[in-house]
């Protein structure tokens, strides 16, 4: 389906919880005001409306959070969404924490890619940026999956905010003696696994953060690896721009949102965990679709409103977002709420 300005949009973001296992820094330090289970969605009326958005023209969704892995019955949404006639991608993002456990359910479930997010290698540093989490854990399941994902051929990804690790090292209090974000290069050097760097966005707790310019990151990334090469395969849904360093195994992909704006673009709407339909990031604007799964008239009248709602928010799209002007912006709520 089309949005107003001839956009493609065929791709929803779902998040299925607002609870995670870990407290990044940037993300929910703290933890939340967890919103009430019976307020939050059933996996049954995300597929619903999952099922209306492949009416309009959904093809690809991410199942997110929180984390989604938290969510009981995670693995059981992704073979529903499989079994949703005209979606063809199901994908997941994850911290990795649980992923080991998860993994062969996930892939019998037919997931067709996983992204992990991991911001440093240092045991440390990803303690105190996550608030707890252990390395070991994720790196276990990076591996569990890239084995069992080579197999099958399903993508594994590493997202990484993009973060001057040895600023942050200093905030937190913890001994960082690595060279800062190349550390993580070394993922995509010895697994095919893409290592993505993401401009950190001023949403809730990222206001507090400075992002790493991804101009300085690609120059820096160009004068250690002179004989980069732009990588144009298609490698999914997003935004990324990829380079390919010679004698690596994955690629290094760069989505600014910030100094790269990539609005014109953008093909995906987001569905938080109490059901609330976004257009866009930056802006509070969507429609409360759980008013409607749960209000008065039959399935067929519930389903014809939904996909009414559906188009609004699509039509409604901004032209971009504002994030370089965070005054403009009317999204207030936290990543967690919002779903990342
Ligand atoms: N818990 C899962 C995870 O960490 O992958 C899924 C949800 S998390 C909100 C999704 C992604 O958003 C993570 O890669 C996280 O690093 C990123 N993120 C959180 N806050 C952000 C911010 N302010 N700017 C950019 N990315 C952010
Ligand atoms: Fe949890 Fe993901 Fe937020 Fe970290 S970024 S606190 S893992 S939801």
């Amino acid at each position: 389906m089309k949005d107003d300005f001839g956009r493609e949009i065929d791709y929803m973001r779902i998040s299925i919880t607002d609870r995670c296992n870990l407290r990044c820094r940037y993300c929910m330090p703290d933890g939340a005001d967890w919103v009430p289970m019976p307020q939050i969605l059933t996996l049954e009326e995300y597929a619903c409306i999952a099922a209306c958005g492949a009416l309009l023209g959904i093809r690809k969704i991410k199942v997110t959070g929180g984390e989604p892995l938290v969510r009981l019955g995670c693995c059981d949404f992704v073979r529903m969404l499989k079994e949703t006639r005209r979606i063809e991608k199901v994908t997941i993002t994850t911290n990795g924490i649980l992923l080991e456990q998860h993994l062969e359910q996930l892939a019998a479930a037919g997931i067709d890619g996983i992204n992990i997010s991991l911001d440093t290698l240092n045991p440390g540093l990803y303690q105190a940026l996550t608030g707890g989490g252990s390395l070991s854990a994720v790196l276990k399941g990076l591996e569990a999956a890239l084995k069992l994902c080579g197999e099958k051929q399903i993508p594994v990804k590493i997202n990484a905010v993009s973060l001057e690790l040895k600023d942050m090292a200093r905030k937190l209090g913890c001994v960082y003696d690595g060279p800062g974000w190349p550390e993580l290069l070394w993922i995509a050097k010895e697994y095919p696994a893409d290592v993505r760097f993401i401009e950190m966005m001023p949403i809730g707790y990222g206001k507090r953060y400075q992002s790493l310019s991804h101009k300085e990151l690609f120059r820096q990334l160009q004068e250690q690896y002179p004989n980069l090469e732009k990588d144009d395969r298609y490698h999914g849904n997003g935004p990324a721009v990829y380079y390919r360093i010679p004698g690596f195994k994955g690629s290094i992909g760069f989505i600014s949102a910030i100094h790269e704006k990539f609005c014109g673009s953008c093909n995906r709407v987001r569905l938080t965990s109490q059901g609330y339909l976004k257009s866009c990031l930056c802006y509070e604007d969507g429609e409360d679709l759980r008013t409607i799964l749960r209000g008065i008239g039959n399935q067929k009248e519930k389903e014809q409103r939904l996909l009414e709602a559906i188009k609004r928010v699509v039509w409604a799209k901004p032209v971009a977002h504002c994030f370089e002007h965070p005054e403009q912006m009317t999204e207030n709520q936290d990543m967690i709420k919002i779903g990342g």
